[in-house]
């Protein structure tokens, strides 16, 4: 878990009207071939998902589950083996050409890794400015003043404006993806695993930023990450995904209070808690067995090789995502009753029971990475 310090995160309206964006039965296979076709990987296998105006929708799961797939599949950088995806109340699911240009918008995306997903041979003034440039729609003349604008927004100095990649921290150049995915104003934003390479003291100041823009600029995010405790702060509801399918999904109280899923619940104790008293209260569920092969994925439910609450039917039947009496949605035929962690799991970096530094005492508070 990450040790980091952040402001709590603001109040949000209520979830109204029609979803952002909407995927229905959406799938991805890879297909493998020697010659012809032999198989597929099957990373995305039929997730049904919403994500509302003005929320972030937080996604976890373990590496190789599909979540970067599915989220460059509702983005349309990778088309859909099938299902629907929604945006706006359009349908998005084989756009093409100028359609899919416009489309770009108001969709983006802010990548994992502030190093590579920067060109080291152009300016930070021109990496920004590209999409302006791309959509036309700002005049040239105006290029140079929107973008510094940009980098005060998110917290560079506008004379850097001529600077390259390399003269920037790891977290001056995350602050550059976030200003390039703003250039355009879009509605919805999606963030995959954006403060995972980062060093834990700048994880916080990134994802203030991101809050903060999200009120500024009224924004919807599908956060990606694999640290629950950045999950846990930066999103409204979160979905768990396994083997390419949504194992559970719920808002953020509800699913770290009460998990249904067995996964969600083995995830969730596997969270270190710094506080040794309440760390040794804690039980730590062991996932036995490797995770699956997408290429060809278990029968009946995808989870029942490594479950601890398996029984015959999960391997023949496979489960539905059905809201449980608890209200969250979870894929499961024996989901937990009870919970099965003692202690609390996760500590949220937003939590007033952590100590906060003052402004004067922390110095890293002050300046921006
Ligand atoms: Fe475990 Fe069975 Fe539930 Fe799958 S359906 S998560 S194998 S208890």
């Amino acid at each position: 878990m990450s040790v980091i310090e952040a402001t709590p995160t603001p109040y949000r309206p209520k979830r109204t009207g029609e979803p952002l964006l909407r995927l229905e039965g959406v799938k991805k296979h890879f297909p493998i071939t020697r010659g012809k076709q032999i198989g597929a990987v099957h990373a995305v296998d039929g997730v049904d998902l919403e994500v509302h105006p003005g929320e972030t929708l937080g996604l976890v799961g373990e590496t190789g589950c599909g979540k970067s797939t599915l989220a460059r599949v509702a983005m349309r950088l990778f088309e859909p083996s099938d299902g629907k995806i929604w945006f706006n109340g359009q349908d998005i699911t084989r756009v093409k050409g100028d359609e899919l240009r416009a489309l770009r918008r108001d969709m983006q995306m802010v990548f994992q890794d502030p190093y590579a997903s920067l060109n080291p041979r152009k300016t930070v003034g021109s990496i920004i400015g590209a999409p302006l440039r791309l959509h036309q729609t700002v005049p040239k003349s105006k290029i140079k003043p929107e973008v510094q604008e940009l980098m005060r927004l998110v917290g560079l100095n506008p004379e850097h404006y001529n600077r390259y990649p390399h003269e920037f921290s790891g977290g001056q150049r995350q602050r550059i993806g976030v200003a390039r995915a703003i250039a355009l104003k879009p509605k919805l934003i999606v963030c995959d695993e954006p403060v995972s390479a980062l060093d834990v003291s700048i994880q916080a100041q990134i994802l203030n930023l991101l809050s903060d823009l999200q009120s500024e600029l009224n924004l919807t995010y599908l956060f990606i990450a694999h640290d629950l405790s950045v999950v846990k702060h930066v999103s409204d509801r979160v979905a768990v995904m396994y083997l390419g399918k949504i194992a559970e999904m719920a808002e953020k109280e509800t699913l770290y209070d009460s998990p249904k899923h067995p996964y969600t619940g083995a995830l969730l104790s596997a969270v270190p808690i710094a506080d040794p008293n309440i760390a040794k209260k804690k039980k730590q569920i062991i996932l036995e067995g490797d995770v699956p092969s997408p290429i060809d994925p278990p029968s009946g439910c995808r989870f029942h090789p490594r479950c601890y609450r398996a029984q015959e039917r999960c391997s023949v039947e496979e489960p539905e995502l059905r809201v449980m009496d608890s209200g969250q949605l979870a894929a499961c035929h024996f989901p937990l009753e009870t919970r099965i962690i003692d202690a609390p799991t996760v500590t949220d970096p937003g939590s007033s029971t952590r100590s906060t530094p003052s402004p004067s005492s922390c110095w890293s508070c002050r300046r921006s990475s």
